[in-house]
């Protein structure tokens, strides 16, 4: 893997004396300091607010503080907050090395509070005579600790879950103990699992079985007559209205799962058949996840209600209408039917789901179902908060260059008065110049007019000319197309240490974006451009896609490093999907997790999930430690005996590998 850079603290006062193209740390040179200076007073964090869009994605859990820290309030507007530098530095004293997951318990609390409040508010605005019961789908993060708080945290509602498979099933039933609420299960089902489910309702929970392929209602059927007991069944509906942006695929006509009208009547007929239509009585659609335009759902809407009026018209016993999932997180924060956005917010939501189904239900007299939605991302997605550091930066040579001698190759003297005579008047024109030169000094060298040496000093000429340039352009108002790409040309390499694969394997998968900033040095402009590169050698293990206000940018504005001082950025909203899909690429294995909760004089850290260590992980792929250090034992007794090893070295060699493999898989700093 190509991380052969220099460490934050390491080597961090010498200045770019290397050749160029090769990894280092460059210190802003006096010159570009001074502007800095100058530009550093008149920074200050509502700049960082607008430049970052935290108001946008992170209202009411995120700000900034006077202290130029992100803040969290996990009780949104009920109080209480935290600065999350700080509690980052208190949990690394505890020996909770970076990256960390943090979860804030609070804000799941809170999410389903106001899922539940928006519902309320809706009912009692359209006079809705039936009730809203939610359910959570497991699947959008499985790990038990946020199962539990939010089964817990549900109750005063009656809030359900929803399971998409056998397993899921079995988290389920065990966890969901709160009386009335819904066991939803969906997806792929055999004898195994719609047993399962049935049973479940001897123990006394709602399980409703939502048939999804045909062949399922034979073996519902067979099961009732097996077990002798009567089910609570449903029946998802492939509807024409399409879910946009990424999961479009997923739905209409062709998606994988559900019945087509045809299907669905079919279905009711061998219900019917073998005397169970009294058992059908729910419909439930899923048009896809992120549904970022408003106008997508109200359509479906429409049209699950009528399907739903029908069938109950049909003879089956209806009571419920589960609209699936689909609620968005406006990701980018704009606000908009950009696929990392949403056009619209909870409450619309709430009302657009209510109204329809109300009007529908009254005009054919069908009395109105318990509404349940299975929303998961708008529910698990603010609660955690990914926190890494930066291990090192790889940058364009930065520095004023030395003034050369008259009798320098002509080439380096053009790039040198090119570099010189730089001003806001004719920066683009000198752009072009110091472009044609470079070029022409790369030619030189091929034929081999140029030396080595010279090549460097050329391209180093040519970087300084883009540093000024590029200053002058952030001062411009107006920014002409050809200069445009100049930050992403200059932008640096930002080392951090994760693995987008183990924590944001969406923003690899399928392009998802996630707000990401720094959690301190938010009253100092952040003078550099930036990509990420994570710590595994795949070429992929990247981000370099990140918000911004309409579309997408490809560099972040980040801060230059400080010897001796950590630099932490955060990932947030990553708290659906992301947790779980994560396999253990490059044998990375899991981040530590905290949960954090408020308490009145403070917080306190409820749930401490120590990441995996090396040998966990390894043993996830069958490799026993004992085995290793024992391969290695051998090895160096081999070496020792030929003279190739010291005994000293011997020692060192074993001990480290085995403290390697009870140790954290991430790097420690
Ligand atoms: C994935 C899924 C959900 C959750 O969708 P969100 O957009 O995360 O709310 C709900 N229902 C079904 C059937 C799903 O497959």
């Amino acid at each position: 893997m190509g991380l052969e850079t220099t460490t934050a603290d390491a080597g961090f006062e010498q200045l770019s004396t290397k050749s160029p193209g090769s990894v280092e740390i460059a210190p802003p040179a006096n010159g570009h300091r001074e502007l800095l200076a100058g530009t550093r007073k008149s920074w200050t964090i509502e700049k960082s607010e607008e430049l970052y869009r935290i108001r946008g994605w992170g209202e009411p859990y995120f700000s900034i503080n006077a202290r130029g820290h992100v803040t969290v309030s996990p009780k949104a507007d009920r109080g209480g907050s935290l600065d999350l530098y700080e509690l980052v530095e208190s949990l690394r004293q505890r020996n909770l090395g970076l990256p960390l997951l943090i979860r804030f318990s609070d804000i799941l609390q809170d999410r389903i509070e106001r899922l539940n409040a928006c519902f309320a508010k809706a009912v009692a605005r359209y006079n809705y005579p039936g009730v809203y019961r939610g359910v959570f789908p497991v699947k959008c993060n499985q790990h038990r600790h946020l199962v539990e708080e939010l089964v817990r945290f549900g109750q005063p509602h009656q809030f359900g879950l929803e399971a998409g498979s056998k397993p899921e099933l079995l988290i389920a039933m065990a966890t969901l103990k709160t009386p009335g609420a819904l066991l939803i299960c969906n997806g792929y089902k055999d004898r195994e699992y719609i047993e399962t489910a049935m049973l479940a309702l001897r123990l006394g929970q709602t399980a409703i079985i939502v048939l999804e392929q045909l062949e399922e209602v034979q073996m519902v059927i067979e099961a009732s007559r097996r077990l002798g007991i009567e089910p609570v069944v449903g029946v998802r509906a492939k509807l024409t209205s399409k879910g946009m942006g990424q999961w479009a695929g997923t739905t209409g006509d062709r998606a994988k799962f559900g019945l087509t009208i045809p299907e669905i009547i079919q279905a009711a007929d061998e219900l019917k058949d073998a005397g169970l239509l009294r058992s059908l009585q729910l419909l439930h659609f899923h048009i896809g996840s992120q549904i970022s335009s408003i106008s997508a759902i109200k359509d479906a809407i429409r049209e699950a209600s009528q399907i739903y009026v029908e069938l109950a018209k049909l003879g089956a016993n209806m009571k419920y209408l589960d609209v699936g999932g689909g609620l968005a997180v406006d990701y980018d924060g704009s606000k908009t039917n950009f696929y990392a956005s949403k056009n619209y917010n909870m409450q619309n939501y709430a009302n657009d789901i209510v109204a329809e189904v109300k009007e529908a239900c009254e005009e054919r007299s069908v009395p109105a179902p318990t509404l349940i939605s299975e929303s998961g991302r708008a529910l698990a997605s603010h609660q955690s908060v990914l926190v890494f550091d930066v291990l090192g930066t790889s940058e364009v040579p930065a520095g004023t260059p030395p003034p050369l001698g008259e009798k320098e190759h002509l080439i380096l003297r053009n790039l040198y008065e090119t570099y010189q005579s730089i001003t806001a008047d004719n920066y683009q024109e000198a752009y072009h110049d110091a472009i044609q030169f470079k070029e022409e000094a790369i030619s030189l060298f091929n034929f081999g007019y140029l030396s080595l040496r010279d090549r460097a000093r050329a391209e180093r000429l040519y970087w300084a000319c883009c540093h000024k340039i590029q200053e002058i352009v952030r001062q411009q108002e107006f920014v002409h197309d050809d200069l445009k790409y100049l930050d992403d040309i200059m932008a640096s390499i930002y080392y951090v240490n994760m693995s987008v694969f183990q924590s944001a394997p969406d923003t690899w998968a399928i392009d998802q974006l996630f707000p990401i900033m720094p959690i301190h040095r938010l009253d100092e402009e952040p003078t550099r451009r930036g990509t990420l590169a994570d710590l595994t050698c795949d070429s992929d293990g990247k981000i370099d896609k990140f918000i911004d206000k309409s579309d997408v940018k490809p560099v972040l504005e980040l801060h230059p490093l400080k010897q001796g001082e950590p630099y932490y950025l955060a990932m947030f909203l990553a708290g659906a999907y992301q947790e779980i899909m994560g396999s253990l690429h490059n044998l990375f294995g899991n981040e530590n997790v905290v949960h954090i909760q408020l308490t009145p004089k403070g917080y306190q850290i409820e749930q401490v999930v120590k990441g995996d260590t090396m040998t966990e992980v390894l043993g996830y792929v069958q490799y026993d430690s004992e085995d290793l250090v024992e391969s290695i034992r051998k090895q160096t007794e081999h070496a020792l005996q030929e003279g190739r090893i010291s005994i000293q070295e011997a020692q060192r060699l074993v001990q480290n590998y085995e403290r390697c493999l009870s140790s954290y898989t991430y790097l420690s700093s």
